[in-house]
């Protein structure tokens, strides 16, 4: 811990790729490794997967309650993904980020470029690409046993997404996930020390100079 903590705004970390980029690991492994950052959990209308915990992966809501939220101003963001509806709770991230912690999102590009619209300043953009187009498809070919059409189908929805790469300000090639996980946490680090987000520097460095 620091000894003379400096205060800063909290930052919003978005992480976008296409599935089967490995995403979700880098995305387990920095929240497991960096207590200081926390996931935002989104809302969505797609069913839950077996594996998956209502409040924690994201929070399960039918389409009239979400049409209902958003209606209300719930979402900081939200996006029509492949036929199911997705946001961001506005409230948690809005109060996380004034307090000065640190908000993981895995949102798409639809998400990302809204939340550039209504918080700039305080958002970081990583964009996961996979080292070639045979290990994405053969990721997503490993996942389950899937047709042929439900694999191509995976393939389109990818290069819909890596269309978007050049939108963001960081991209990660994941070809080695503990090199991967590394920048992650390298863009992190150096994203927390930006001399615009620590509001409280003024403040002390006049502590420390002898005037
Ligand atoms: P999945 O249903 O496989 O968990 O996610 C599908 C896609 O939706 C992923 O690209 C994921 O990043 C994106 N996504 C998840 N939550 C949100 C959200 O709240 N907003 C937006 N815009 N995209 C999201």
């Amino acid at each position: 811990m620091r000894m003379a903590p400096i205060d800063r705004r909290g930052l919003m970390l978005i992480v976008s790729s296409p599935s089967g980029a490995g995403k979700t690991t880098l995305s387990r492994r920095l929240l497991a490794d960096d207590p200081a950052i926390h996931l935002s959990v989104s809302a969505t209308t797609r069913p839950k997967r077996s594996n998956e915990i209502h409040g924690k992966d994201y929070f399960f809501v039918d389409e009239a309650t979400f049409v209902e939220q958003r209606e209300r101003g719930d979402f900081l963001e939200s996006a029509l993904v492949f036929g199911n509806y997705y946001g961001t709770p506005r409230t948690e991230v809005v109060k996380a980020v004034e307090a000065g912690r640190d908000v993981l999102f895995d949102i798409d590009w639809q998400g990302a470029q809204q939340l550039a619209e209504v918080m700039p300043q305080d958002l970081v953009t990583v964009f996961i690409l996979p080292p070639s187009r045979q290990s994405l498809e053969d990721r997503l070919r490993s996942r389950n046993q899937d047709s042929e059409a439900v694999v191509m189908d995976r393939m389109k929805k990818a290069d819909s997404e890596i269309s978007h790469y050049a939108e963001y300000d960081y991209v990660i090639l994941n070809d080695d996930i503990n090199r991967a996980s590394s920048e992650l946490k390298a863009i992190l680090m150096a994203e927390r020390l930006k001399r615009q987000r620590q509001t409280g520097l003024s403040q002390f460095v006049r502590s420390i100079i002898g005037t």
